[in-house]
């Protein structure tokens, strides 16, 4: 395993290939080092002795001690640490760790290159199996790009005016493939070492070019990274760790990208292909789970700090307010805690999290985001929105108006009622909170593609059944058991 600095000096070793606000930037550009430094905290957290562990695995192909952001869930156990290190990490950090996307994409296709291989007597896993080593030996940083453009949304890859709207491959060679397209939404890409690629959707057996999955480094020729860099708006004097969050998004564009067989791990299989697109979105929709109670937990303290610097924490209202609040942070967490408890083992021996409770979880912590922007707003009033500028509270003149109008509960100073503000301020009214706030809704899959797994795997002829034997109509089957359809599956 790598420090912090370690993996800060590789990645200043990568080829210049972001692009932001219509120039070439390094990746050291100040407005995307607060991304690169949550990254650093999952090197640094790893060794850390207050953490006991839980972000440190062994390897079950070298048996070697492994950053767990790099491990392929052996058990329900791993499942289990995945998420508690996760909600632990982004408690710590004050948001998103950043780093599960790579972990995820290549969990899902440990499932979906083994059956390949099973199905088709391909070649994918072995592929697959050499990578990891080298990723793990090399505490590798990867990220998933997974959702296409899409182009016009009812229409199918094959279908689109344009086939590049979904990416594709567009000629198979003796030493690999071409492949060309774009990815939307691309998380971290930026500050990764490498990038999974996989399948947004189930593919139709006559979508084979759309059917294919591969990791590359970040910088390999012909990818472009068109990056957009939000962070907390900067602070002048009144320094506070949320200030210095960060993280990226991008388009990732592959022109005509030359990738080597040995790196390729699906071309044209495209059963495989579905169920790499569907892993990837659970094992994501799972670490949310681990993510979004922390990110939750964040809110629910903010709200409660609100109105205890209000001096109105102990109205009804305010108490019912902040136990609901509460109820979801443990609901979401409780989703992702069952998810692994009834996980299955899949033909290649990595663990499945549950698909109705991961999917819940997601679903749960999309939706609820909206009604945690509204309840801090509701409690920590107006000025959370109009506090005056940060340098208006260090002018001569100003600042003792400010000093002397910014008082509420008279046991908190001055200046923490101002960091408090501006705290709720960073939250919900600046460029960032916009964007996370849409980040928390639609990142890992919008709440009605979790409705429709949702729906999917519930098998609600059983649940029919139930009423039908209740009132005494007649029934195909048995009612006895909780049914999952996925896991005909295994
Ligand atoms: C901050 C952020 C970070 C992200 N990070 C990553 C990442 O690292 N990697 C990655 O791969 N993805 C990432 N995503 C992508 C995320 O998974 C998608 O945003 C999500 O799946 C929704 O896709 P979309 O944005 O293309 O919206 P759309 O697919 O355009 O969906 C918008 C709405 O259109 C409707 N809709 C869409 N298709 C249909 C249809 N066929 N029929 C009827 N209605 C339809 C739905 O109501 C949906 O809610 C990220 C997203 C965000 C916002």
């Amino acid at each position: 395993m790598i420090t912090g600095d370690q993996y800060r000096e590789r990645i200043a070793k990568l080829r210049p290939n972001v692009y932001q606000r219509g120039k070439l930037v390094d990746r050291f550009d100040s407005t995307i080092q607060g991304g690169i430094d949550v990254m650093a905290k999952t090197y640094d957290f790893a060794a850390d002795p207050d953490y006991n562990g839980v972000g440190v695995a062994t390897s079950h192909i070298t048996g070697e001690k492994i950053n767990r952001f790099t491990h392929i869930h052996q058990s329900m156990e791993d499942l289990l640490n995945k998420q508690k290190m996760t909600r632990l990490y982004c408690q710590e950090v004050g948001g998103c760790i950043q780093r599960c996307m790579g972990a995820d994409g290549l969990n899902a296709l440990s499932i979906a290159s083994y059956d390949a291989d099973q199905k088709y007597g391909t070649f994918y896993y072995k592929n697959f199996i050499e990578m990891m080593k080298r990723i793990q030996a090399e505490d590798l940083t990867l990220v998933c790009a997974q959702t296409d453009v899409k182009g016009n949304r009812p229409w199918r890859p094959g279908k689109q005016q344009d086939p590049d709207l979904y990416l594709r491959v567009v000629e198979k060679r003796p030493d690999g493939i071409i492949v060309n397209g774009a990815k939307a939404h691309n998380s971290c890409s930026v500050y990764a070492d490498e990038i999974v690629v996989l399948p947004t959707r189930n593919m139709a057996s006559d979508e084979k070019d759309w059917a294919v999955a591969f990791v590359i480094p970040a910088d390999w020729e012909g990818i472009t990274i068109v990056n957009g860099a939000f962070s907390p708006p900067p602070r002048k004097k009144l320094e506070a760790p949320y200030s210095k969050l960060g993280i990226s998004h991008s388009l990732t564009i592959f022109d005509h990208v030359f990738i080597p067989w040995e790196r390729v791990l699906l071309c044209g299989e495209t059963e495989p292909a579905g169920k790499a697109a569907l892993f990837f979105a659970l094992y994501h929709r799972h670490s949310y789970c681990g993510c979004k109670a922390a990110l939750s937990e964040i809110f629910t303290g903010a709200t409660a700090l609100a109105a205890e610097y209000n001096g109105i924490d102990k109205a009804q209202h305010v108490r019912h307010q902040l136990a609901e609040m509460i109820q979801i942070v443990d609901l979401i967490y409780a989703a992702g805690i069952a998810a692994a408890v009834n996980a299955v083992k899949a033909a290649s021996g990595t663990f499945i999290p549950d698909t109705n409770y991961c999917n819940a979880g997601r679903m749960l912590a999309g939706e609820a985001i909206y009604g945690e922007y509204e309840a801090l707003a509701a409690i920590a009033g107006g000025l959370a929105a109009t506090l005056p500028h940060e340098e208006d509270f260090y002018h001569e003149k100003l600042k003792p108006y400010l000093d002397k109008y910014i008082m509420r509960n008279p046991a908190v100073s001055a200046e923490d009622q101002h960091r408090a503000f501006r705290l709720f301020q960073d939250m919900m009214s600046s460029v960032w909170g916009g964007h996370k706030l849409i980040d928390a809704l639609h990142g890992g899959g919008s709440p009605v593609i979790e409705k429709v797994a949702i729906y999917r795997d519930h098998n609600i002829e059983h649940s029919k059944n139930l009423a039908k034997k209740l009132a005494g109509i007649a029934i195909d089957g048995s009612t006895k058991g909780i049914f999952r359809t996925l896991y005909s599956w295994y």
